[in-house]
């Protein structure tokens, strides 16, 4: 070693004595100056390692700048809204797209309650879901809610919200993250707009209208002083509208409509459309069953003007039912059923006016409900039968005719009237058939005595038509079958129709009653006066004679008062060169006046009810035999008798 020689070369220079003796001092200056060596070298590499570590910070800071700055540029750039929000809800900073989003600066925005630009309707779930981020309960939290834009409008935002540790505070601040959805907002609003409400009208359908009022009846449980009412609106002859004038003015007429039934509303009443030309009104809260009537009053009054559509007068009425909820009715659609029924109710009634539901009508409508079920299988039972109603001519005093109706001896309900399930078995699609079996059963029964009688006696058979069999497209092939099957002669048969057919089949009517009249088959208008007031069909069809509806017949005094009608259609008819027969003479006095106006031939139960054929045949032997003179024609001279 280095130090061990420079001793020994010292030793034999200077003597080991003198060594000994300056050992320590030459020893403690080695050290010293070792040490001083060390600290250099130790200062040296501090100060090198000082160097590195100023270097290394340097570095950091620089790069700590450099996220900082990074973050900054990300806050203010980032394509969704990012706030810092006090615990208090004071927006402390905003960055650009947030600005963008509430349309606000920041300076506008920074030092402001967050809470001043938020719907007050969304405000108390924001505050729930603020409070439970700051007590610790939830780490982070998102809901959909309403802003007021700086321009007034709405901004759907979808809003995140997160704590951000303070270091200074135990009181975190809010991490806000906003991101606009308005747009994806109103094309969902839109969706759920088209798929609930009706798009000719832009009212609640039918989906809408029930989730509505499932919700009130709910309420109802609860709450026994709210109550729950339906109107059912159902337009009278609509689809004539729509055949006659075209499904465009048909759909004005709808928009028109439903403008008029909102007029008539109380703010909180929803009217609804279910589809075609059915209406509903749901009234639901705490009022009198006479509001919900009053409602239908004002409906009704509001019908009773005309609709100027494209330059037609539209004249249209609706039938209503209407319903009020009772303990019974479990749903929605138990409440619908009933008002439904209400509604058919007031249509029997005669149309045009409103019906209240009761208990009754619920009884009434099962018992339809067996008619129609029953009806399938009337014929095959033997249950439909005819009777025949004679007609005279009151000229002569002598039978001219018999009309055939229609009866039904329902096993346990009775005798039906054809009133009743004439118009049920159209409802049904039964007609067609039910028809087809009248006009065979008349024309086969009454066949033989047609046959038998000479050619001055021999009387005619007049059926009824509904207008429905208008819509088969085999009806004139049918007839001539059951004529040519019953040998029945064509040229004694009448068919009585309806003046409904021309507004219901137009063109198709008028071709079908061309085939029937070139048969030699002679048509009839029955109850003529009581539908349409258009009367140019008169001129365009194959029509022999007008029937005159036994309601303007009923009114004859015994004064002659009240013919003013009756004169009309007489005057009518000669100008048209038809003839005309009076129904439902009950009176001798309205005979009278009616030979006396220069009617052709009348009916009703002063000269004869209707009968079955076994009657009829007693019956014609019997006017045989009295030589017809007993026909009670109180002063009208019988003229011509039956030979
Ligand atoms: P409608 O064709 O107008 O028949 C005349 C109705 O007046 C018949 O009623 C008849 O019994 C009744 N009547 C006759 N004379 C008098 C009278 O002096 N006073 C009163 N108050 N009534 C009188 P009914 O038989 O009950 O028939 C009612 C309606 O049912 C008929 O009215 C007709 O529209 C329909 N109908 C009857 N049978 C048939 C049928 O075979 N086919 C079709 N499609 N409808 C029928
Ligand atoms: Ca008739
Ligand atoms: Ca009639």
């Amino acid at each position: 070693m280095p130090q061990a020689g420079l001793l020994h070369l010292l030793a034999d220079s200077i003597g080991f004595g003198m060594i000994v003796a300056v050992f320590p001092v030459i020893f403690f200056i080695f050290m010293t100056y070792r040490m001083y060596l060390k600290n250099v070298e130790m200062s040296i590499r501090q100060a090198e390692q000082a160097e590195q570590y100023a270097r290394i910070l340097e570095d950091q800071s620089g790069a700590l700048r450099e996220s900082e700055e990074r973050f900054r540029s990300a806050f203010n750039h980032a394509p969704i809204g990012i706030a810092l929000v006090s615990a208090s809800g004071t927006w402390l900073k905003v960055n650009h797209a947030l600005c963008g989003i509430l349309g606000y600066s920041e300076e506008e925005l920074v030092g402001n309650d967050f809470q001043e630009l938020i719907f007050k309707d969304d405000l108390g779930d924001t505050l729930v879901k603020i409070q439970e981020l700051l007590s610790g309960k939830a780490a982070s939290c998102q809901m959909e809610q309403r802003y007021l834009h700086r321009s007034g409008r709405t901004v759907w935002a979808s809003w995140s919200v997160s704590a951000a540790s303070e270091v200074r505070s135990n009181i975190p601040n809010l991490i806000f993250q906003l991101q606009d959805i308005t747009d994806k907002k109103i094309a969902e609003e839109k969706l759920q707009h088209e798929a609930t409400h009706d798009g000719l009208t832009g009212l609640p359908n039918r989906k809408h209208f029930m989730a509505r009022l499932s919700e009130a009846l709910d309420s109802a449980r609860i709450n026994p002083n709210y109550r729950v009412s339906v109107l059912f609106i159902d337009l009278d002859r609509f689809k004539f509208v729509n055949d006659s004038l075209g499904h465009l003015v048909g759909d004005q007429l709808l928009m028109r409509i439903s403008e008029r039934l909102r007029e008539c509303l109380r703010p909180s009443d929803i009217v609804a459309r279910l589809g075609g030309d059915e209406f509903t009104i749901l009234v639901a809260g705490n009022y009198e069953s006479d509001e919900v009537i009053r409602i239908a009053e004002r409906i009704q009054e509001k019908f009773s003007i005309p609709f100027d559509l494209d330059g037609h007068e539209v004249f249209s009425s609706a039938s209503i039912g209407i319903l009020h909820a009772s303990p019974n009715h479990a749903s929605a659609e138990e409440m619908m059923r009933d008002a439904d029924t209400a509604m058919y109710q007031a249509k029997r009634s005669g149309k045009a006016r409103h019906e209240v539901f009761d208990e009754q009508m619920h009884l009434a409508a099962r018992e339809t409900l067996q008619i129609e079920t029953d009806l399938r299988r009337s014929i095959e039972n033997n249950e439909i039968y005819l009777t025949y109603q004679p007609i005279f001519s009151l000229e002569t005093g002598r039978m001219s005719g018999v009309e055939a109706l229609t009866r039904w001896r329902h096993p346990k309900l009775g005798e039906i009237s054809p009133d009743r399930f004439i118009a049920i078995a159209e409802e049904i699609g039964l007609i067609g058939s039910l028809g087809e079996y009248i006009l065979r059963q008349a024309c086969s029964e009454t066949v033989h005595l047609i046959n038998a009688m000479t050619p001055e006696t021999r009387f005619e058979l007049s059926v009824n038509l509904s207008c429905r069999q208008f819509g088969r497209p085999d009806l004139v092939s049918e007839i001539t079958r059951t004529l040519r099957d019953t040998r029945f002669p064509e040229g004694a048969l009448r068919l009585e129709i309806t003046e409904s057919i021309f507004f219901e089949y137009q063109e198709k009517a008028t071709e079908m009653l061309s085939e029937v009249s070139g048969l030699g088959i002679r048509i009839d208008i029955d109850d003529f006066g009581t539908g349409y007031s258009n009367l140019g069909y008169l001129i365009k069809l194959p029509i022999s004679r007008l029937k005159i509806d036994r309601s303007f017949v009923q009114p004859i005094d015994k004064d002659g008062n009240n013919t003013g009608i009756v004169r009309t259609v007489l005057s009518l008819a000669r100008n048209l060169g038809l003839t005309a027969v009076a129904e439902g003479i009950e009176h001798d006095h309205q005979a009278a006046a009616l030979k006396e106006m220069g009617c052709d031939s009348g009916q009703g139960y002063y000269f004869a009810r209707p009968m079955p054929i076994d009657e009829l045949k007693r019956y014609i032997a019997e006017l045989e035999g009295n030589d017809f003179l007993h026909i009670p024609m109180g002063e009208i001279p019988v003229v011509e008798t039956l030979q």
